[in-house]
Order: C-alpha cells, then sequence, then structure tokens
C-alpha cells in the first residue's frame, strides 16, 4: 500500500465523539440498506462530532452527474448542516466520487490512506482494497482506474455509456470473485506489517472486506490493532469512538 504523505487533518487532540462506516454499498433502487443508512445519520450520527465514511458508499458511482441518490445526498447535507464532520474515503466502487459530491453533502474527502488523531491517537484510515494485494488482477485494474488521465477520459464519456461500462464491470468482478479463493479477498498480512511499520501508528481502520473483527498484533515488536468493518447488505457496522473508547456494533434490521 502507498504510504504516500499521511497527515494529521483534525485540531491537534481530534474529537471525542466519532463513527465509522464502510461499504455501506447503497444502490441506485434503494431498499433495505438506504432505509437503514438513513434512519442511522438521522438518529445516530446526528450526535456526533464527526462521521467517517471509509469507502464504498454506493455501489456504483459513474460521476457526479449521476441524478440518483437524492435521499441519501440530502441526509448528508443535512448532517453537515447540524455541525457534524463528514469526512469520505473513496472505495474501489465509488472512486470517482468528486468535488460536486462534495458541494452538495459537506462532505469531505480524505486521501487513502490518512493519518488522523483521536484523542492523543494517530490511527490510520484505509478504504482497504490497498492492503489486498494477493489479488494481483485487481491492484493491475485499480492502477488503472486511479490515474487521473484514465478518469478524465472516462468522465468524458455520456452517463449512460459510463453506467453500461460500469455494470460491465460489476459483472467481471462478480465472475472474478467467483473464481478466486477466498483467502485471496482478504488482506495480506505482509502488507499490513508494512502499513503499521512505514507510519508508526498503533491502530488502523479500515473496510472493504466484509469481515468485520477486531484483530490484536504484534508489527516490529509493537502491539497493534486493526479494526475492519462489515458491509450494510445484511445488517450496518458502525465503530463508536467515544472519549478513547473503540466499539465495533452490528445494527439489526
Ligand atoms: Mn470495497
Amino acid at each position: 500500500m502507498s504510504t504516500q504523505a499521511p497527515a494529521p487533518i483534525e485540531e491537534p487532540s481530534g474529537p471525542r465523539h466519532c463513527l465509522f462506516v464502510s461499504d455501506v454499498h447503497l444502490e441506485a433502487s434503494g431498499g433495505a440498506a438506504e432505509r437503514q443508512f438513513l434512519q442511522f445519520l438521522r438518529t445516530e450520527a446526528v450526535q456526533a462530532q464527526t462521521l467517517y465514511i471509509l469507502g464504498d458508499l454506493f455501489e456504483s458511482w459513474v460521476g457526479d452527474d449521476d441524478p440518483g441518490h437524492g435521499e441519501v445526498i440530502g441526509a448528508l447535507a443535512e448532517l453537515s448542516g447540524h455541525g457534524v464532520n463528514c469526512f469520505l474515503l473513496h472505495g474501489n466502487r465509488d472512486f470517482l466520487l468528486g468535488e460536486d459530491f462534495c458541494a452538495r453533502t459537506g462532505c469531505r474527502l480524505l486521501p487513502d490512506p490518512v493519518i488522523t488523531r483521536f484523542g492523543d491517537e494517530p490511527v490510520l484510515l484505509t478504504h482497504g482494497d490497498a492492503l489486498c494485494t494477493d489479488d494481483h488482477a485487481y491492484q493491475e485494474l485499480r492502477t488503472i482506474v486511479r490515474a487521473p488521465r484514465w478518469q478524465r477520459r472516462f468522465l468524458s464519456l455520456p452517463l449512460t455509456t459510463r453506467e453500461l461500462l460500469a455494470n460491465q464491470a460489476r459483472a467481471g468482478s462478480k465472475s472474478h470473485i467467483a473464481r478466486i479463493p477466498p483467502r485471496i479477498m482478504d488482506v495480506n498480512p505482509q502488507a499490513v506489517d508494512a502499513a503499521f511499520r512505514a507510519t508508526q501508528v498503533r491502530r488502523m481502520i479500515h473496510g472493504h472486506t466484509h469481515r468485520p473483527a477486531v484483530h490484536d498484533a504484534l508489527a516490529g515488536g509493537q502491539a497493534v490493532q486493526r479494526i475492519v468493518l462489515g458491509a450494510w447488505y445484511e445488517q450496518g457496522s458502525v465503530l463508536r469512538y467515544q472519549d478513547g473508547l473503540y466499539a465495533l456494533c452490528e445494527l439489526t434490521r
């Protein structure tokens, strides 16, 4: 994983009450995950200082001119309007979220990875796909589609063409996932270790793998912790941080 210039972005001591979500995978057609996420924004997130969305908020995002997801965009704007800081990382499905989306919602995009402080502790936040280095085919694709030149060319295509290409990409991704062993879809332990050593943080938070868990380990002789958020396909997954304590929770439907 690239560890270029992660920098603290919060006030020196960081917020005391934060929420983290990842992989909500909202579909254009709405559905149970969207209802649950809207309720989460309006009841729980509105009471927090800061909400971090660590990628793949949307199942697909082909550009900020996408006319869908109006209710979610409105709810995020309302949340920002209440003074809740909303930070957003790109996921592998919504890496084309851009400045217009941010202007409409009040969300702020962070680089991936980024280090921010919670209490006095620097913590590494990342979507997590860059840690899945055993999936060589995916990493090759990632390098291509994250290049600014590729993105400019893609975004210059008509919306319907982009949607068509995104549907093809999703079908391709599904058959790729069906062909490879589940182990390949998880993070690579050496990549995790390298990220801890390079950044010197003792804690990282990510999603992407859909394997919610809290992993305690050693990296460079130091005790470290990797918190993995779950996807919202079957139930919500939220990491609650308050006054130095982290709690990974399921939101049942
Ligand atoms: Mn993902």
